[in-house]
């Protein structure tokens, strides 16, 4: 049966960075759910690989048509969501699925998917550090990380939430601790 993993977390606290080395371990069979969003590209995203990049017409077009198995404002003005188009192409596959949404994401689809799904808040050291991660990433303005930092500060009131937490403070012990959470479910 395929199973679903949930990473959450506010933006900055290594979600990314997780799951990306989460992802090498094939024994494992995780694809990630490519998320549509209305924000424009950053760095060196991929359409279609990092988000499904859309107009805000053509995503409140998708709302319209109840595509989505579960979508948010984010941001002010700024949507994100996870068609079930997605959901069924992984599945299709036989692979499971892994998703990086935000904290309210991550409790709505742990709701819909109970027992088929596992979901891991991933806590940064402090808000300070979470601020200099996102700094040190250099891909937001001064504004933007404003808002991820302001955000952030309720998130981490909704991790018990969560099925389990990881803090990411050192990095390989947090991707270590992680490995072993997300492979007891997925293989046991
Ligand atoms: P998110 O996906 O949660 O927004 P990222 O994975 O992009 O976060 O990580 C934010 C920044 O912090 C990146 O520049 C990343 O390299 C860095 N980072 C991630 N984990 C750690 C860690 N344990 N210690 C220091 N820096 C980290
Ligand atoms: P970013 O702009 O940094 O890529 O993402 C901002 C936030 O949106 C992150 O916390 C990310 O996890 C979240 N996010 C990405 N895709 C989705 C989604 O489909 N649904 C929800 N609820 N949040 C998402």
């Amino acid at each position: 049966m395929n199973k679903i993993v949930i990473i959450s977390a506010p933006s900055g606290s290594g979600k990314s960075t997780l799951i990306s080395k989460l992802m090498q371990n094939d024994e494992l069979s995780l694809e990630f759910s490519v998320s549509a969003t209305t924000r424009q590209p950053r760095g060196q995203e991929v359409n279609g690989k990092d988000y499904y990049f859309l107009s805000q017409a053509e995503f409140l077009s998708h709302i319209a048509c109840d595509d989505f198995v579960e979508y948010e404002q984010v941001y002010e003005g700024r949507y994100y969501g996870t068609l079930r188009s997605e959901l069924d192409r992984i599945f299709s596959k036989g692979n499971n699925i892994i998703f990086d949404v935000d904290v309210e994401g991550g409790i709505n689809l742990k709701q819909k998917f109970g027992e088929k799904a596992l979901s891991v808040f991933i806590q940064p050291p402090s808000v300070e550090e979470l601020r200099r991660r996102l700094v040190n990433r250099g891909t937001d303005s001064d504004e933007e990380i404003e808002k991820r930092v302001q955000k952030a500060t309720t998130e981490m009131q909704r991790k018990g939430m969560f099925d389990c937490v990881v803090v990411n403070d050192e990095l390989k012990k947090a991707n270590d601790e992680l490995t072993a959470l997300v492979s007891d479910f997925l293989l046991k």
